[in-house]
């Protein structure tokens, strides 16, 4: 066996013998957090355990809590688990958005501080973008910060901020320079949520539900080792973070998306086994157009 085929035995046996029965069925995904809820024991065990091994970020470094893994064996225990129906673990703001970009722009410091906690589940992140009059026009922000010491003082106002009021801590885009290129006076600040001063407000809709909130900042005291990358230089990692955030949408790395993906798959070999052929040719053209729509690129159909 080569290294690879070493590696994949090794995978499955450990997802096999680690991996709770009731954690093989699609289903909710943990998002960790100080106040995590866990629909069940198994879910908080099954996440307990790939943190432990460092599978919750399998590429991260093996000292901000991933496992070191290449991206070829981060791919070989995402084939793995998919084979054994392995439901998703953790995921998490942290996970899709600021995790990447603390490793690519954080000091080390900012990296042995902020990623294990994500990568363990017990820290869950938001993300302050949006305000009233920064949503497509997001690097007009306006929520103030001002340097006093070794602290910014923060001022103003998100909206639609995502479970704002289930997170510890929030990523921020704050103006930090009101007397250039609006793009130019942005700086990317992380805020504790339970600091003095940081008021998170469910906003209910039509529906009951109330996943957004509007978040409030009076007078925050944040310490400037809590700015990612220079002052005013927030721009480029905001977009940085977008990209993963879109990558992470695209790829399914929600668990919405995940399940989604896999009923998809259900649906195809279904069909396939329906129809009785193997080579993957449906001779049922509405059939073959119906399915291509749900599952174009990666199906040969006719
Ligand atoms: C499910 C969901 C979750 C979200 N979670 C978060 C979150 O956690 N954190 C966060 O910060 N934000 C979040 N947002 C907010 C989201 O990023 C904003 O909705 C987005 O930035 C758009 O801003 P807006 O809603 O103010 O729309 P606007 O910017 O007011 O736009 C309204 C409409 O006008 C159009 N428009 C705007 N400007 C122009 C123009 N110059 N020319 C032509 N048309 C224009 C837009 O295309 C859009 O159709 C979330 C949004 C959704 C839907």
């Amino acid at each position: 066996m080569n290294n690879r085929e070493t590696f994949r035995a090794e995978t499955r046996a450990w997802l096999d013998e680690n991996c709770p029965p009731e954690m093989r069925r699609p289903g909710d995904v943990a998002w960790g957090g100080r106040t995590a809820r866990f629909s069940s024991d198994d879910q908080k065990l099954w996440m307990e355990r790939m943190a432990n091994k460092g599978w919750t970020v399998p590429t991260w470094p093996r000292d901000c809590g991933g496992a070191g893994l290449s991206k070829e064996e981060a791919a070989v225990l995402a084939q793995e688990m998919r084979e054994l129906g392995c439901r998703t673990p953790l995921n998490s703001f942290g996970i899709m958005m600021l995790g990447p970009v603390v490793l690519q722009y954080g000091t080390e410091e900012q990296k042995r501080k902020f990623l294990p906690p994500i990568a363990r589940g017990e820290i869950r992140w938001c993300q302050g973008y949006s305000e009233p009059g920064a949503g497509s026009d997001l690097a007009n922000v306006q929520c103030r910060a001002v340097r006093e010491g070794d602290d910014y003082v923060v001022n103003g106002q998100k909206i639609w901020t995502s479970e704002a009021h289930l997170s510890d801590w929030i990523f921020c885009l704050v103006r930090t320079n009101t007397q250039v290129a609006k793009h130019d006076g942005i700086s990317f600040l992380l805020i504790d949520m339970a600091d003095p001063g940081v008021e998170a407000t469910p906003t209910p809709l039509i529906s009951g539900e109330s996943i957004f909130c509007q978040t409030f900042f009076d007078d925050v005291r944040v310490p400037v080792e809590n700015r990612i990358g220079e002052e005013n230089a927030g721009w480029t990692i905001a977009k940085r973070l977008l990209e993963h955030e879109r990558n992470s949408m695209s790829t399914g790395a929600g668990s919405r998306s995940a399940n989604a993906k896999r009923k998809r798959r259900t649906l195809i070999d279904d069909a396939r086994t329906a129809l009785d052929t193997p080579e993957g040719k449906l001779p049922d053209a509405d059939l073959r157009d119906r399915i291509a729509r749900v599952e174009p690129p990666t199906v040969a159909l006719g």
